[in-house]
């Protein structure tokens, strides 16, 4: 999806966003920052933001030194250019963020503050990717060892009922 061209209003506060101009993606973020300081991402334009290598200067500067409203991070936000519910997420399995994202045209919206948090959780997008997949693996191996577990115990019950069988037919 391609950036929205028309001013959205704030999902978290109903504020009217801005655009923001950003240099090197050539792309434009909707930030509120009359409101709750927030920031929406169209599509995939997270890609561009999401490392703490890539160059957020011009959101910087357009947030310092601005106070932002609180808003209540666990009501559920209405996506401002589709109309669906947003859903609350983690970005990572490290689950300390918690952002809204649009399932339907893939829009994220950041809280203020949760952009900075999430590009310092890891220097790069290999570090976030292991991480993702030595949870998943240590998820799954619990759950085989789990299964193996089960397992041995109808092993167990089944030389047992073998026996018991043994013993009935055959008297040993
Ligand atoms: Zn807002
Ligand atoms: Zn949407």
């Amino acid at each position: 999806m391609n950036d929205t061209i028309e001013i959205i209003t704030c999902p978290a506060c109903g504020k009217e966003m801005h655009k923001l101009y950003m240099q090197e993606s050539g792309t434009s973020l909707d930030v509120c920052l009359d409101g709750c300081g927030g920031i929406f991402f169209d599509g995939q334009e997270i890609k561009h933001f999401d490392e703490n290598s890539e160059n957020i200067e011009e959101l910087k500067k357009a947030v310092a030194n601005r106070t932002f409203e609180k808003t209540d991070e666990s009501k559920t936000r209405i996506c401002p250019v589709c109309g669906n519910n947003m859903v609350k997420n983690h970005v990572s399995v490290k689950y300390e963020i918690t952002i809204d994202e649009c399932y339907n045209c893939g829009a994220k919206f950041f809280d203020h503050g949760e952009l900075t948090k999430m590009r310092n959780q890891y220097a790069t997008e290999e570090e976030r990717r292991q991480d993702l997949l030595s949870s998943t693996y240590n998820e799954t191996g619990a759950k085989i060892d789990a299964l193996e577990m089960q397992h041995n115990i109808n092993l167990v019950k089944r030389s047992k009922f073998l026996k018991l069988l043994d013993k009935i037919f055959l008297g040993y």
